[in-house]
């Protein structure tokens, strides 16, 4: 994959139903078609989900976002995909994931209430900057914590 080096975040509805369990399998599914793809292409990135909502960024080459961003937007687990951000960036937030999971955790719910409900992602920018940097914080405190 070429191009410059670029970054998507975006928020969808989530469509997945039924109990936990077949909830947690869909997202395992999800993550591993995730992780060979973006692994080939070059993209690392995060996504959040809590029952209502995926949150994702994506960075790498613009044409391997190009290409995956397709995939995505047509995937019927989900719904009402919109692009808080994309453009060129310097360099990765997450240079070590081909694609990290950060799911519900009850220490992590806080933050999620406060991006999914207070900002209603009226202003993108800043819900972007939110979704990022709370993303980045929980994926340093996990590599902390693995050490
Ligand atoms: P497969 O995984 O074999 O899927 C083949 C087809 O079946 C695809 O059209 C797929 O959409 C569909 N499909 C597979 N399983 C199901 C299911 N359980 N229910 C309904 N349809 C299904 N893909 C990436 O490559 N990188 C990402 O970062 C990424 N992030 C994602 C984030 C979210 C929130 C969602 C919902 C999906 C994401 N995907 C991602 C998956 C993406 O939408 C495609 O399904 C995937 O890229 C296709 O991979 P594949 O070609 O290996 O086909």
């Amino acid at each position: 994959m070429t191009g410059p080096l670029q970054r998507i975040v975006y928020y969808s509805k989530n469509l997945l139903t039924g109990s936990d369990e077949v909830i947690a399998t869909n997202i395992e599914q999800i993550l591993e078609a995730a992780r060979v793809n973006n692994s080939k292409a070059n993209l690392t990135g995060a996504l959040i989900f809590n029952s209502g909502c995926f949150a994702q960024v994506i960075e790498g080459p613009r044409d391997g976002i190009a290409e995956v961003f397709e995939r995505i937007q047509c995937d019927p687990r989900h719904t009402e995909v919109q692009v808080l951000e994309y453009g060129p960036i310097i360099k990765r937030a997450f240079p070590n994931w081909s694609m990290a999971f950060i799911g519900v955790r009850e220490k992590d719910e806080k933050l999620f209430h406060r991006l999914a409900l207070e900002t209603s992602f009226d202003d993108k920018r800043l819900a972007a900057e939110d979704i990022l940097t709370t993303m980045r914080e929980i994926m340093l405190e996990e590599e902390i914590a693995s050490i």
